[in-house]
């Protein structure tokens, strides 16, 4: 198995949404104190490369709880939009039937490459509502982007992301290295902690196909 990273790494200074608090490891022992070492380990829920659970807008929305562990594994498929500011639906119409054969679609906007400068989150790409309307029609498990969200970073009302969480689509935010993927079939995996109740969870996302 080849098994490609798409997740950045949690760390205090990491980039983060407008407004969420960063990460924190404290330590809780040491070697040299008690022998062994353990962290305390603490963030916010949508930190990082992480996935958003119906629960996290709609009340009475399914937390990721909720899913078997099996929702966050399926066969995944890349489409890049890597000029786009604005995914349209015609960008994406050309993939229907693949789209309709994956568990998984991820959009290779590119956007990743300013992870860690402040434009990162900054006029990102996103997906135009017609799009994102015409996508929740399909049996998606997820949806993927390598920007920081599916809506626009002042939008209020979220409407992408509810079009899709009403259908039970989670989304995957803050993906990396989806150029890395290449054209051959994969199955993707985003599997979260099993947490109980929870709105949204980092994640280690990978693509895995067999090596050459
Ligand atoms: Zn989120």
């Amino acid at each position: 198995m080849r098994v490609i990273d798409l997740s950045h790494p949690i760390q205090p200074g990491m980039p983060l949404f407008p407004g969420t608090p960063g990460p924190r490891l404290e330590p809780l022992a040491s070697l040299e104190r008690e022998g062994y070492v353990e962290q305390w380990m603490g963030m916010a829920s949508h930190t990082g490369t992480h996935i958003d659970a119906p629960a996290h807008l709609l009340p009475g929305g399914r937390g990721l709880e909720a899913f078997p562990a099996g929702h966050f594994v399926g066969p995944g498929l890349v489409i890049p939009v890597r000029s786009e500011t604005l995914i349209r639906l015609e960008d994406l119409a050309p993939y229907e039937a693949r789209i309709r054969e994956s568990r998984f679609l991820l959009l290779h906007t590119g956007w990743d490459a300013r992870w860690g400068a402040p434009s990162y989150f900054e006029a990102f790409p996103i997906l135009e509502t017609a799009a994102a309307e015409w996508l929740a029609s399909f049996d998606l498990a997820g949806i993927g982007i390598d920007a920081p969200s599916l809506d626009p970073v002042d939008s209020q009302s979220l409407p992408n992301h509810r079009a899709f969480l009403s259908r039970g689509t989670c989304l995957i935010e803050n993906l990396r290295s989806l150029g890395a993927i290449g054209p051959e079939p994969f199955l993707f995996s985003c599997l979260p902690l099993p947490f109980r109740e929870t709105d949204g969870c980092p994640v280690r996302a990978v693509a895995m196909r067999p090596a050459p």
